[in-house]
């Protein structure tokens, strides 16, 4: 079967209510930010030292490398999201920009290819020697991945020929026949080499990424290996006690049923892992990834699409373990999982992984970021007490408001880099076929052999569930357009100017539409607001419920609630109220539910315990989309609220 595409991103225009407040920050405020931050240029906020180092590395300026082994990775997915929105919106002053610290980037890097500041500037004699923790072909696979996206959007190609030289080394090195049969602590580079195989035609990046792929997880441990050889330094003390489970090189993969380890990890090893699936007709790799994919979505992933349950080590732990107030839920972790499920899509053309795919996106990834492009969520909890984040406890991970930025910053720029590309999760294509996988209000320009036929989509999706798809310049034309019906609508119809289509040419999800002149499609999903629970095996949900209006998980928040949200109590037999607020957030639908809540006043603060019940008051609780909490004024927060089986107040548990 043919591996869909996503559209260019040239070839499509967001014009959206719900996704223009964060899109339209990325070439305004985030890119301009965060070259100030790469510049260490904002005060307040941790320093990067990104740039400085490339100086150094250049021989530009005199100095030490700081910060951490992968800070290099910052300016390559700042650079990357420079990209997308070059595609999309051109400006000549940003592309200037750009080609100058690609000109400093070419100063870095040496005669043999190689390329990475931390090890050029302060180790220059311990290269590849820990492959564990020293990041190297990680950092390159970001390079790589921006200098892809670099090329495709401007044409010009220093900097796909700067990565191809590193490449290169990185097959020598690495190669199927040389001696060094490494490969990375933290998977990227394989997903990174499929992407330059698939802009230069040369197999040898795509046989690379196999061979890490295939020698990963085989016994002794490369990595164990590689910490008893006498050049080994480790880099992170926590890293002593190595387990190959954190970063799945316990087990070959086509052998791994779980997904363990390190949430980023993983996920970037199954994207590279479907590529290459794709690529080599491997069918029984495709299978350990469908089988990972439905471990993590049925049993090891948030309501918000985050992944990764435990603080210590970023990583999954076991099924059902899903901790709401201290989990790890790293953005970069729901990106990952995006990338993943889409991947899934293009080759199987099965909506559920566009479900989850949607769920990430408009949940944890949008959290990651405040409404105002400058400050960050790294961890992404479904539950927060601001009093009890504290440092050196077991929830010292836990930050209650954004942050300006990190000493370990991944997360921010891969924000930037998926909302400047956000357009490539809108559809998908193959032959006559054009899916439509999100639902978002703008124009696209669709190439159906040699013809271009423009589709415009007005809605006000996810608040409503009305969405019309204009066609024009299809004029005895045919094509299938393939329409998402999601997971999380129980009724829908569509149209094509004024018919019924009916039910039939529905297939795994999407329903097909034979498009022969029609000129209108509209299509009616029934996106009223639920109550959810999860399985009783999720001990943490237990007795609790949390609210979905299509995509969006809502939460309640103090400033709405007021404050200890434990105690209060939902009653799921009374409606759930909509609301649509033009001035609050931007433009939000506010969902009011009721309830009861444990009363404080017969509590004196003295008293911990007593044995005389407790008082209920009624009260009616505001939720509002999860994505936007602490975007006011930071408090506590509760997606799994509890919920009230009393008939009556003064019911005593
Ligand atoms: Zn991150």
């Amino acid at each position: 079967m043919i591996k869909l595409k996503s559209l260019p991103l040239k070839d499509i225009t967001i014009n959206d209510a719900y996704w223009n407040k964060y899109i339209n920050l990325v070439p305004d405020v985030i890119i301009p930010y965060q070259w100030d931050i790469l510049n260490d240029r904002v005060e307040g906020a941790e320093p990067s030292y990104c740039i400085s180092n490339f100086k150094i590395a250049a021989k530009e300026k005199d100095g030490e490398f700081q910060g951490a082994v992968f800070q290099d990775t910052d300016l390559a997915k700042w650079l990357e999201a420079v990209a997308y929105s070059l595609e999309w919106n051109p400006n000549e002053k940003l592309e200037k920009l750009a080609d100058e610290v690609i000109d400093l980037i070419g100063k870095a890097q040496d005669e043999t290819g190689y390329l990475n500041t931390y090890f050029t500037i302060k180790k220059p004699n311990l290269r590849w020697t820990n492959l564990k923790e020293g990041h190297e072909l990680y950092t390159s696979g970001h390079m790589i991945e921006a200098a892809v996206a670099y090329y495709k959007a401007t044409g010009k190609d220093k900097f796909l020929n700067i990565m191809l030289r590193n490449a290169d080394l990185i097959c020598d090195v690495f190669g199927e026949n040389k001696n060094n049969k490494g490969y990375p602590g933290h998977q990227e580079i394989e997903l990174a080499l499929v992407k330059l195989y698939e802009v230069t035609g040369d197999k040898k990046y795509l046989d690379q990424a196999k061979a890490f792929i295939d020698r990963r997880g085989y016994q002794p441990n490369y990595f164990k290996i590689e910490e008893q050889r006498p050049e080994y330094e480790r880099i992170f003390n926590e890293f002593s006690e190595y387990l190959p489970l954190y970063s799945q090189s316990h087990l070959p993969v086509r052998e791994q049923t779980t997904a363990e380890g390190h949430a980023v990890r993983a996920v970037y090893m199954y994207c590279a892992m479907v590529d290459l699936a794709y690529y080599y007709n491997d069918r029984e790799l495709l299978e350990s990834c469908m089988r990972l994919w439905d471990n993590i979505t049925t049993k090891r992933m948030y309501i918000t699409g985050a992944i990764g349950s435990s603080g210590i080590l970023e990583r999954f732990t076991t099924d059902y373990d899903l901790p709401n107030s201290s989990n790890y839920g790293e953005t970069c972790a729901s990106i990952g999982l995006a990338l993943f499920g889409r991947r899934m899509m293009q080759i199987t053309r099965d909506s559920k992984y566009m479900d989850v795919v949607e769920k990430a996106l408009y949940n944890t990834v949008l959290s990651g970021i405040a409404m105002d492009g400058k400050s960050f969520f790294y961890v992404n909890p479904l539950e927060v007490w601001p009093d009890n984040c504290l440092p050196r406890t077991s929830m010292e991970h836990v930050k209650p408001v954004r942050q300006k930025w990190f000493g370990v910053a991944c997360c921010p720029p891969n924000i930037a880099r998926t909302l400047a590309s956000l357009a490539e999760y809108i559809y998908a294509q193959a032959e006559d076929t054009l899916w439509v996988n999100l639902f978002v209000e703008g124009k696209a320009r669709v190439k159906f052999g040699e013809r271009y036929i423009n589709l415009t989509t007005k809605t006000r999706f996810p608040f409503d569930g009305n969405i019309k798809i204009l066609l024009e310049d299809n004029e005895g034309m045919e094509f299938n357009l393939a329409v998402r019906i999601p997971g999380y609508v129980n009724k829908y119809s569509i149209t094509a100017d004024g018919a019924d289509i009916g039910k039939e040419g529905y297939d795994k999800g999407y329903q097909y539409i034979r498009i022969n002149g029609q000129k209108e499609i509209e299509i009616k999903f029934d996106l009223t607001p639920k109550f959810v629970h999860a399985n009783p095996l999720v001990r943490a949900d237990s007795g609790r419920v949390a609210i979905t209006k299509g995509p969006l998980v809502y939460c309640l928040e103090e400033v709405d609630n007021g404050s200890n949200l434990s105690a209060c109590f939902i009653d799921t037999r009374q409606p759930i109220t909509e609301e649509y607020h033009e001035d609050l957030l931007g433009g939000t639908t506010v969902l009011k539910v009721k309830g009861m809540k444990i009363s404080q006043e017969n509590w004196n603060p003295d008293e911990l315990y007593k044995d005389t019940g407790i008082v209920w008051e009624q009260k009616e609780f505001i939720a509002i989309p999860y994505c936007y909490w602490c975007n006011r004024k930071p408090g506590e927060m509760m997606v799994w609220m509890k919920e009230y089986f009393g008939d009556r107040t003064g019911f005593i548990f």
